[in-house]
């Protein structure tokens, strides 16, 4: 440990940010990768109120997004939940929400903001891509249809002279997106082992993503 730690020990803070439609093993097995490889002591899950990204497809309400993510981070004691997204007024965007935790937490707190690969190649669409940048580093997990070596080379081509803020993780690949298991309850086939079982009960309870 190096004489600046000892004085001023960091803590560092992972921000798992997602839409949750529902939450699934893909987000927890990368929170939980990432929590043990860059030694974050905690993980925040932060279901996105509004997501500017998906205004043109209809999500479920923040709060049942915001309850399934708290059953399924319950069991960990690593793993917390936000609802500064939910609560907030307006499209949810990454910059609010990191100024946010950078106010809350003691100065010189290291945020690390855990994305997938496929999520990790759009931050330049985000608002205030740059300030994002420079306020926190990005954990981009690998993400079955990305391979890391296209993930590591596009990183360097999109985000140039801040390649170094990026760190690529190489998750066990889970080919299971919130897509495919909402089209899963459509079609009335098993989501069982997809998701927590508390999940899976609160999507048959509230009957989310039914026929309509
Ligand atoms: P949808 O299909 O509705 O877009 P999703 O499965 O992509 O849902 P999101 O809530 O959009 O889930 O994703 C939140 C974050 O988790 C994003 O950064 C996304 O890249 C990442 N992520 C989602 N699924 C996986 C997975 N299987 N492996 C690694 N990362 C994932
Ligand atoms: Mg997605």
């Amino acid at each position: 440990m190096g004489e600046s730690e000892l004085g001023n020990v960091t803590q560092r803070i992972g921000i798992m940010g997602g839409t949750f439609d529902p939450i699934h093993y893909g987000h927890l097995v990368a929170a939980e990768e990432a929590r043990v490889a860059f030694g974050l002591s905690r993980v925040v899950f932060v279901p996105s109120g509004h997501p500017p990204h998906k205004t043109h497809q209809a999500i479920s309400s923040g709060w049942d997004r915001y309850l399934m993510t708290m059953l399924a981070v319950l069991d960990n004691p690593h793993f917390d939940i936000s609802d500064t997204e939910v609560r907030r007024e307006g499209p949810s965007f990454a910059i609010d929400t990191v100024r946010e935790f950078k106010r809350a937490y003691p100065e010189g707190t290291e945020f690390y903001f855990i994305t997938g690969a496929d999520a990790c190649l759009e931050i330049l669409g985000w608002k205030d891509s740059s300030q994002l940048l420079a306020e926190c580093r990005f954990i981009a997990a690998t993400r079955p249809g990305i391979p890391s070596s296209h993930l590591r080379e596009e990183i360097t081509r999109l985000y140039p002279g801040v390649t170094d803020r990026f760190s690529v993780l190489e998750v066990p690949a889970l080919a299971i997106s919130s897509t495919d298991i909402r089209s899963r309850v459509r079609e009335a086939r098993s989501i069982r082992y997809l998701v927590p079982e508390l999940v899976r009960q609160y999507v048959e309870r509230q009957g989310l993503y039914g026929r309509g």
